[in-house]
């Protein structure tokens, strides 16, 4: 995801393409997997910053 933004990080993060619950035969097979960085890998699961609460405003750049 860094590389289409012209950025170069170290993926740090895999990531499932469908979700393990849905898929838990998917777990393992590599067209199901992508890495990330740990940043990317934030913003592809945005339910985790609904958490956060009072950072809506440094987030939202
Ligand atoms: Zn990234
Ligand atoms: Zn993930």
């Amino acid at each position: 995801m860094c590389r289409q933004k012209g950025k170069f990080r170290r993926a740090t993060t895999v990531h499932h393409l469908k979700h393990l619950r849905d898929v838990p035969e998917l777990a393992l097979t590599d067209s199901n997997l992508i890495s990330l960085c740990s940043e990317c890998h934030e913003i592809v699961h945005p339910e985790k910053h609904k958490r956060k609460k009072g950072y809506e405003n440094m987030e939202r750049w």
